[in-house]
């Protein structure tokens, strides 16, 4: 285990995707598995970690609203489905011996706890991982915002995301052999060259509170842990 900690506090955004397998789609929890075990390492060190998790495997709500559905009410759709994502993934990290506390956005307290900032702090100096679901519990915005929000509201020192990539590259490395890897970016050359970190929003939101992205691909083994301890692991944009 990484002994030096280069962040105190951090958080992990974890899209949809990571919760689909290769189906792309629902839920599928041998890979939920695989991120717990990543996840556990990362308790382990002491980082405190909260984390945002995404619903695109199950709804999204731009998508929904272009086959008929009312826009609005599709978001809420999206976002109940984040809180299924995050109910799966607490129960794998609890039986894998992670303590954890799902916080929602949106009331629900038979199944989880509101989000209350300062009880979010207080349950991560008590070591428990957070993770934050129902996105901002607003309609038009993203998963990727509701993590800068909330590693904003944290005070986390840096927001990871978790991609299946390695990070950010000059083309699409699976379209173009000359795709080349860019290990660190500054806020205004990723807007100005226009690589797609994030949403627009929630880009922004980093960009005006100088807090740095790490992009990193979390089918690496190990990886999680390894930008937490400040390995060069990934693409950093500060
Ligand atoms: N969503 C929303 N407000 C939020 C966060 C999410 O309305 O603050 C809805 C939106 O419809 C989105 C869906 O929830 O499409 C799932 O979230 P997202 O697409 O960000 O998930 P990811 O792409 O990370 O899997």
């Amino acid at each position: 285990m990484a002994a030096k900690l280069a962040y105190r506090r951090a958080l992990l955004k974890v899209s949809g995707e990571a919760f689909a397998g290769r189906a792309g789609a629902g839920i599928d929890f041998g890979v939920i598995e695989r991120v717990s075990d990543e996840l556990k390492q990362v308790a382990a060190t002491g980082v405190q970690l909260g984390l945002v998790v995404g619903g695109g495997n199950i709804l999204r709500g731009t998508t929904a609203s272009q086959q008929g559905m009312d826009r609005v009410s599709a978001d809420y759709m999206g976002m109940l489905a984040t809180i299924i994502n995050a109910l799966a993934l607490q129960d794998i990290l609890e039986k894998q011996g992670v303590d954890t506390r799902v916080m929602t956005a949106i009331r629900m307290e038979e199944l989880a706890e509101p989000y209350i900032r300062r009880r979010a702090v207080r349950h991560l100096e008590k070591g428990r991982m957070v993770i934050s679901a129902g996105g901002t519990g607003n309609p038009y915005f993203s998963t990727d915002t509701a993590a800068v929000l909330r590693a904003l509201e944290i005070e986390a020192q840096v927001i990871l995301k978790a991609t299946n990539v390695d990070g950010v590259y000059t083309a699409d490395p699976k379209k173009d052999p000359k795709a080349e890897f860019i290990p660190e970016l500054s806020f205004q050359d990723a807007l100005v060259k226009g690589y797609a970190v994030m949403d627009a929003n929630a880009f922004g939101l980093c960009k005006e509170n100088k807090l740095p992205i790490v992009v990193f691909n979390i089918n690496q083994p190990g990886a999680t842990a390894r930008v937490l301890a400040g390995e060069r692991v990934g693409t950093i944009v500060k």
